[in-house]
C-alpha cells in the first residue's frame, strides 16, 4: 500500500515559488504523470516526496502518517532519472543488487531478487557487461531494474526515457507502462512531453510556473482543458486558439466563421479547435484562407493556416494537397469548439 497525500504543499527559496499549495492525493497503485514546460516545478514537487528537497509549508503523508521528517533512505521511494548514475566499474548484476547489499537485505535473496528484475527489464544476456558497454536503452533498463529490485512502496522517476532516441523511447515507456502494473507500484513520473504523459498516466497533472492548471485522465485534459494554456499543452498538433468575438452562438475574426455553438455568452472570447476535428472541403466551412504551409504526415496532411491572430491547422486526409497561397477551406463542427475567457484564458 502506498497512498500519497500532498496537503498543500510549497516550496520557496527566498521569495522564489518554486511549487504552490500543491494540494492532491496520489492513490495506491496509480501512475500520476506531472507534466509542465521547463521550470514549471515538476522535479521540485517529485523531490520533496523523495524527501532531496525540504517542503517550506504543508505535509506529506504516506498512507496517512506524515513523513515531512524521514530521511530519503527511509522513505520507501526508488528513484530514476535521465541521467541513469550507474557504477562505471560495477557490471550490470551488481548494479542492480547494489540497493539490496545497501539496504541490508540478507545475501540468499540477492540472486533470486537481481535474476527477477534483469528477466523485467530484458537484461538477463548483459549481466556481467559494464555501464560503458550498453547502449543507452540498456542503460536506462540498468536503472529501472535497480528501482524494481527494491520492490519499494513507490517509484519516482525524472524525465527516465529523455536521452533516448525515439524508437527505444516508445519501446521502454511500454516497458515501464508494463511494470508499474505488473508491480502495482505507485508511480509519480514526470516529464515535459505530453503524449508520454497521456500514454502512461492514470491520471496528469499540468502544471506552470509552479501552479496546478488541471488534474485530471488523460481523456478529461485532452477533452475538457480547464485553461488556453492546458489546452496548448495538450495534443499533437496542440488546440488551435484565436481571438475573437461571440454573438448568438456566432464566433467571428478574420477568416473564421462558426455558427451554431451553445452558449449564451457574449463578446470576446478565444475559440479553441482541433485540427483534426476539422473537416477540410466540407460545403459548410467555417475557415477559408489561403495556405501557409503543408506537411505530409503519412496517415494525414496537415494543412496551416494564419487566422485573424494567429495560426491555425486542420487535419485532412493523406491524399489531399493544396499549393501554399491557395485558399483552403475546413469546417469546424461547432459542438466540438471550446470557448476560453479572452482574458483570463479560463474555460467558460
Ligand atoms: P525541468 O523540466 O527543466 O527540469 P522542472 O519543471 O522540473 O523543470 P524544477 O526543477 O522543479 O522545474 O524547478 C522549478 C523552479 O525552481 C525553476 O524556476 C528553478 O530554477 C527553481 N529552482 C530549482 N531549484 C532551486 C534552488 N535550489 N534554488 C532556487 N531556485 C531553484
Amino acid at each position: 500500500m502506498a497512498e500519497i497525500q500532498l496537503k498543500n504543499i510549497s516550496k520557496r527559496w527566498g521569495s522564489f515559488v518554486g511549487v504552490d499549495n500543491f494540494d492532491l492525493t496520489i492513490a495506491d497503485q496509480e501512475f500520476l504523470v506531472l507534466l509542465g514546460p521547463s521550470g514549471c516545478g515538476k522535479t521540485t514537487t517529485m523531490r520533496m516526496i523523495a524527501g532531496l528537497e525540504d517542503v517550506t509549508e504543508g505535509d506529506i503523508l504516506v498512507d496517512g502518517k506524515r513523513i515531512n521528517d524521514l530521511e530519503p533512505k527511509d522513505r520507501d521511494c526508488a528513484m530514476v532519472f535521465q541521467s541513469y548514475a550507474l557504477y562505471p566499474n560495477l557490471d550490470v548484476y551488481e548494479n542492480i543488487r547494489f540497493p539490496l547489499r545497501m539496504r541490508k537485505v540478507p545475501a540468499s535473496e540477492h540472486n533470486e531478487r537481481v535474476m527477477r528484475a534483469a528477466e523485467m527489464v530484458e537484461l538477463k544476456d548483459f549481466l556481467h557487461r559494464k555501464p560503458a558497454e550498453l547502449s543507452g536503452g540498456q542503460r536506462q533498463r540498468v536503472a529501472l531494474a535497480r528501482a524494481v529490485v527494491r520492490e519499494p512502496n513507490v517509484f519516482l522517476m525524472d524525465e527516465p526515457l529523455s536521452n533516448l532516441d525515439a524508437k527505444l523511447r516508445v519501446s521502454t515507456r511500454a516497458q515501464i507502462k508494463n511494470l508499474s502494473h505488473e508491480l502495482k507500484t505507485t508511480t509519480v513520473y514526470v516529464t515535459h512531453d505530453q503524449i508520454e504523459a497521456m500514454t502512461l498516466a492514470d491520471r496528469v497533472v499540468v502544471m506552470s510556473a509552479g501552479v496546478v492548471q488541471q488534474v485530471g485522465s488523460p481523456t478529461e485534459i485532452y477533452d475538457n482543458p480547464a485553461n488556453t494554456f492546458v489546452a496548448s499543452f495538450i495534443g499533437s498538433p496542440a488546440m488551435n486558439l484565436v481571438n475573437g468575438t461571440i454573438e448568438n452562438g456566432t464566433f467571428t475574426c478574420p477568416g473564421v466563421t462558426v455558427t451554431g455553438i451553445d452558449t449564451k455568452h457574449t463578446g470576446k472570447v478565444t475559440l479553441g479547435f482541433r485540427a483534426e476535428d476539422c473537416i477540410v472541403g466540407s460545403a459548410a466551412p467555417s475557415i477559408s484562407a489561403p495556405v501557409y504551409s503543408m506537411e505530409l504526415l503519412g496517415d494525414a496532411t496537415m494543412a496551416t493556416f494564419r487566422v485573424g491572430d494567429a495560426i491555425a491547422s486542420v487535419k485532412a486526409d493523406k491524399d489531399f494537397r493544396a499549393e501554399i497561397g491557395e485558399t483552403v477551406s475546413a469546417e469546424i463542427p461547432p459542438a466540438l469548439t471550446h470557448l476560453f475567457d479572452a482574458t483570463t484564458g479560463e474555460r467558460i
